[in-house]
């Protein structure tokens, strides 16, 4: 087989990964089940859709071939894309993979289940799997996707080759941006520091305006806090959270079915519980994302009163932080930043929010 030119472009600072998935596919030995694990937005699902082309493309991925391009628009018929319904992976769609594996590979030379939340087997449904998995004819694969190892059974483990994907460096997302979308030098490094090593939020934040206007508003937040009069107060700041909050579940909740019609499909009342469990992660990642942008304005504004503002991570707003931050409240940011690190571990215990975040505030403002 040749070396794969085109596959794993959207890799970022995966090296160990891509060298073993490249190697696998190079030498033409590929196990036939791997373990993909490493936290949200590295790349996971987008490097197991490469490397499902990979697998099905006679050339190894070119990256150019009808397999291939359909592969990498998500709709060829013999890679399948299978999520948990609601919090399992259920038996029945374990019973529809099985039902699924005997057939030949519909046009290419083999089969790809690609299963997200492979954490998220019950004991029947990783009961019924685990057959297939230890023993699948030559033509199949599963690649299983999970964020940590912890939740996945021993079992499941053992029978897959695992591949260990990591937050990726700030230096290798700045250079994908600047690369991929057309933002200024500052801008790709503030998107890259403040992603944290999540490219996909890095990506987001150079393609989605509304995020980037949410980001803009809770950085405001952190500014009014330190300013003498404070606009709206804590009430008015809360209300922008909650509503930033409410309004993310209900995208989340009216979002299309990832799970094609036909395949996987699950009766209405389990896409009714998806819907609503969507919802609610996605309530709770718009919260954490608001405080991860107040807390990183606070570690701006120690860095840059300490006078260590070449590492600051929102470059972009360098010019603010630079006026604002204060050599003598060092101490003062610190705290601040104490007080949001309790209001996120306090939240974790179902505490009332709106309480929750209006106390937040107070204090931020008596700290600063
Ligand atoms: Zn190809």
């Amino acid at each position: 087989m040749n070396e794969a030119p085109k596959i794993f472009t959207g890799l970022v600072g995966q090296e160990q990964a891509r060298r073993m998935l490249a190697a696998a596919i190079g030498q033409g030995s590929p196990s036939h089940a791997y373990l993909f694990h490493g936290p949200r937005g590295v790349g996971k699902l987008e490097a197991a859709r490469d490397f499902a082309a990979a697998l099905c493309c006679e050339q190894g991925g070119c990256g150019v071939c009808p397999t291939c391009e359909k592969a990498s628009r998500g709709v060829h018929p013999d890679i399948d894309v299978l999520e948990p319904v609601g919090s399992f992976i259920t038996v029945d769609q374990v019973r529809e993979i099985n039902r699924d594996l005997s057939l030949r590979p519909h046009e290419s030379q083999a089969r790809v289940f690609i299963i997200r939340g492979a954490g998220r087997f019950n004991a029947e449904s990783a009961n019924a799997f685990l057959k297939s998995l230890e023993e699948p004819p030559p033509f199949v694969y599963f690649l299983l996707l999970a964020r940590g190892l912890d939740r996945i059974l021993p079992t499941i483990i053992s029978r897959c080759q695992p591949v260990r994907f990591s937050a990726a460096p700030p230096e290798a997302i700045e250079a994908f941006l600047l690369e991929r979308f057309q933002v200024s030098s500052v801008v790709a490094q503030a998107y890259a520091r403040v992603s944290r090593g999540d490219l996909g939020l890095a990506q987001a934040l150079c393609t989605d305006p509304d995020l980037r206007d949410r980001r803009d508003r809770y950085l405001k937040i952190g500014e009014n806090l330190g300013r003498a009069a404070w606009e709206g107060g804590a009430s008015q700041m809360t209300a922008d959270i909650i509503l930033a909050s409410s309004q993310a579940g209900e995208i989340a909740e009216q979002e299309d079915e990832t799970i094609p019609e036909g395949f996987f499909s699950a009766p209405k009342k389990r896409r009714d519980q998806d819907a609503h469990r969507r919802a609610g992660q996605a309530q709770k990642r718009e919260l954490n994302l608001a405080l991860d942008i107040l807390e990183m304005w606070f570690r701006d504004m120690m860095a840059m009163a300490a006078g260590a503002g070449d590492t600051i991570l929102n470059r972009d707003y360098e010019l603010e932080l630079e006026n604002l931050a204060l050599s003598s409240k060092v101490d003062n940011y610190r705290r601040a930043l104490e007080a949001i690190e309790a209001t996120r571990a306090k939240l974790s215990y179902n505490v009332d929010l709106e309480l929750a975040l209006q106390a937040m505030f107070h204090q931020l403002r008596e700290v600063l």
